[in-house]
C-alpha cells in the first residue's frame, strides 16, 4: 500500500506537465502569426478561451485525486475503518490498486473481520472485552450483526460461574521430542529422555483429550495477584476464574526451555525465534543442516492449538516456560561462560527480543535455578550464589519474574505453609518471587499464603505414563485418567519397561 500512495502523486504531476507543454507550442505558434491585426484578435480570442480550458483542465486535473471513486478516496475511508478497529495488519484492508472497490464493500469486509476478531476473544470468555472492541467502532450502530453478537456475548456471560480455585490442576512438560528415531537410537542419552519427555505426537494427543473433557488453560496469576489491603500491606488475594459450568482450570509449564547442548542432534528443536507473523516459533536443524523454521516445540504448537480451539485459553492465557542459566536460554549461548563467542552480544540481544515477543503474546516467564539445582537441599551459601547467578544472567535478559519452579520439583519447605523463619523462602521473596511450584502427582495441590501462592504440579513423561499403563485396571495406582488415557498417547517407539533407574 505504501508504493501506491508514493507512485500516485508522481503519476498525476507527469501528467499535468504534459498539459503544460502542449500549451506552450501552441502560445509559440500564436507568437508567429502577430502580423495579422484580425488572425491576431482572433487568435487572442482562442488564447483566452484556449488557457480557459487550460485553467479548466488544470482545476479538474487538482480535484481529480478526491474525485474518484476508485482510488484514493477508498483508501481514505478503509484506512480510517481499519483505524478504528485497532487493527494495523487487518487483513480486510481494501486493496488500493483496484478502483471498482467500493466504501460499503470495504467496510462490510471489515466488520466481518472485527466480528471475527470479537469472537475468538469472546470464545476465550473474556466478554467485556470482546463487547468492547464491537461498541467502540465508530459504526457500531450500522452494523446489527454487531448488536446481535453483544446481545449474545452479554447472555453468555451470565451463565458463567467462579471456579473453585482448590482444584485448579498444573500440568508440566520438557522439551518436546520431535524425532523420536533420534530421541529413542540407544545411545547414552535415551534413558532420560523416555523417562521424562513426552514427543510432540503424545503432547497433541493430550490436548485433544484434555479439549474434549472441557479443561481450559489459565494463568497463575488468574489463582491468585498480589495487590494491597486496607491497611496498607502488600498481600497475595484469591483471584476469580469465570468458566461455564462444567468446564475445568489448569495451569500448564514447560521445564528448561534452553536446548541444551547435550540435545544437539537428538531429534529436538534447536532454538525459539520470532516468526514472521511476530508469533513465537522454532528452529531445527535437519539432516541435510538446512535449518527449517516451524512449529517444533510446545510453544508453536500449543499457539496452533488455541488458535483452532480459542475456548481452551481463558482470556489469552498461555504456558509458563522456565528456564536455567548455565547453557543459556531459549536456545542462545547467553551465559557468561559463553562471553567468548563472536555471537555472544548478538545471541544475548536476540535472547531477550524472543522473550518479550513471548511475553506479548501471553506466556509467562520463570526461573528454573542457574545451575538446575536442588534448592531444598544445598548449602545456604551455594543456594544464595545460584540464586545471585539467575538474577545476573538470566533475569537481566527476560526482565522480572514471579515465578519458580523448583528443579527435581524439590521445595524449599515441606508441604506445611512457609513460615516467617524460613530463610530460603525469605530470600526468594525478597528477589520478587511470588509463585512457587514443586513437583506433586495429586490432582491439585494449591496452596494461599498470605503473601505467596503454591501449587504441586504433575509431570505428564514417559516415565508417568509408564507407570498408569503399567497398573492396569487398578484405579487406585492410575493418576491420569482425569486428563487423558495413558494407553491412548503413550508413544509405541519408546522402549520399555520405562523405569526410574
Ligand atoms: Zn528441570
Amino acid at each position: 500500500m505504501m508504493d501506491y500512495y508514493s507512485g500516485s502523486p508522481s503519476r498525476h504531476s507527469n501528467r499535468r506537465s504534459s498539459i503544460r507543454k502542449s500549451n506552450y507550442s501552441f502560445r509559440r505558434r500564436r507568437r508567429q502569426h502577430n502580423r495579422i491585426p484580425i488572425l491576431l484578435l482572433i487568435l487572442l480570442l482562442v488564447a483566452v478561451v484556449g488557457c480557459g480550458i487550460f485553467i479548466c483542465i488544470r482545476q479538474f486535473q487538482k480535484m481529480k485525486p478526491e474525485k474518484t471513486p476508485g482510488n484514493q478516496s477508498s483508501v481514505t475511508v478503509s484506512g480510517s475503518v481499519n483505524g478504528s478497529s485497532g487493527s494495523p495488519t487487518d487483513p480486510s484492508a481494501s486493496d488500493p490498486l483496484d478502483p471498482g472497490q467500493e466504501t460499503s464493500s470495504n467496510s462490510a469486509v471489515s466488520s466481518t473481520s472485527l466480528l471475527e476478531q470479537a469472537n475468538f476473544i469472546a470464545a476465550g470468555y473474556d466478554y467485556d472485552k470482546a463487547i468492547e472492541l464491537l461498541k467502540g467502532a465508530s459504526d457500531y450502530d450500522q452494523h446489527p450483526e454487531y448488536l446481535e453478537a453483544v446481545t449474545s456475548y452479554e447472555q453468555a456471560k451470565e451463565t458463567l460461574v467462579p471456579y473453585d480455585l482448590n482444584k485448579v490442576t498444573h500440568i508440566f512438560f520438557h522439551t518436546l521430542i520431535m524425532d523420536e528415531d533420534k530421541a529413542f537410537d540407544g545411545d547414552s542419552d535415551e534413558r532420560g529422555y523416555n523417562q521424562v519427555m513426552t514427543t510432540a505426537d503424545e503432547f497433541l494427543k493430550i490436548l485433544q483429550s484434555m479439549y474434549d473433557k472441557g479443561f481450559v488453560l489459565v494463568r497463575l496469576h488468574d489463582i491468585a495477584y498480589e495487590t494491597t489491603d486496607e491497611t496498607g500491606q502488600t498481600i497475595m488475594k484469591k483471584g476469580e476464574i469465570l468458566l461455564p459450568e462444567g468446564k475445568q482450570a489448569f495451569v500448564m509449564s514447560q521445564d528448561d526451555v534452553c536446548y541444551y547442548e547435550y540435545m544437539d542432534g537428538d531429534g529436538f528443536a534447536s532454538r525459539i525465534v520470532i516468526g514472521a507473523d511476530g508469533k513465537p516459533t522454532c528452529e531445527m536443524k535437519l539432516d541435510d543442516g538446512t535449518i527449517s523454521t516451524g512449529s517444533y516445540d510446545l510453544v508453536p504448537l500449543l499457539e496452533d492449538f488455541i488458535q483452532e480451539h480459542p475456548d481452551f485459553s481463558y482470556r489469552g492465557a498461555r504456558a509458563v516456560i522456565a528456564f536455567t542459566g548455565y547453557q543459556g536460554i531459549l536456545g542462545y549461548r547467553t551465559a557468561a561462560s559463553y562471553s567468548d563467542s563472536p555471537t555472544y552480544e548478538e545471541d544475548r540481544q536476540t535472547a531477550s527480543a524472543v522473550a518479550q515477543c513471548l511475553r506479548d503474546n501471553g506466556w509467562e516467564l520463570a526461573s528454573h535455578s542457574w545451575g538446575h539445582r536442588d534448592l531444598g537441599n544445598i548449602e545456604y551459601a551455594h543456594f544464595k550464589t545460584d540464586c545471585d547467578k539467575w538474577e545476573n544472567e538470566v533475569e537481566s535478559l527476560i526482565g522480572p519474574t514471579d515465578i519458580i519452579l523448583f528443579p527435581f520439583g524439590a521445595d524449599v519447605g515441606d508441604w506445611h505453609p512457609y513460615s516467617s523463619d524460613n530463610d530460603r523462602f525469605n530470600y526468594l521473596h525478597n528477589l520478587g518471587f511470588r509463585y512457587f511450584c514443586n513437583v506433586d502427582s495429586t490432582q491439585y495441590w494449591v496452596q494461599f499464603g498470605k503473601d505467596y501462592l503454591r501449587q504441586g504440579r504433575r509431570n505428564l513423561d514417559g516415565y508417568r505414563m509408564w507407570k498408569d499403563i503399567e497398573a492396569g485396571d487398578d484405579t487406585s495406582k492410575r493418576k491420569l485418567d482425569d486428563l487423558f488415557k495413558a494407553e491412548d498417547v503413550f508413544s509405541s517407539k519408546r522402549p520399555t519397561p520405562v523405569q526410574w533407574n
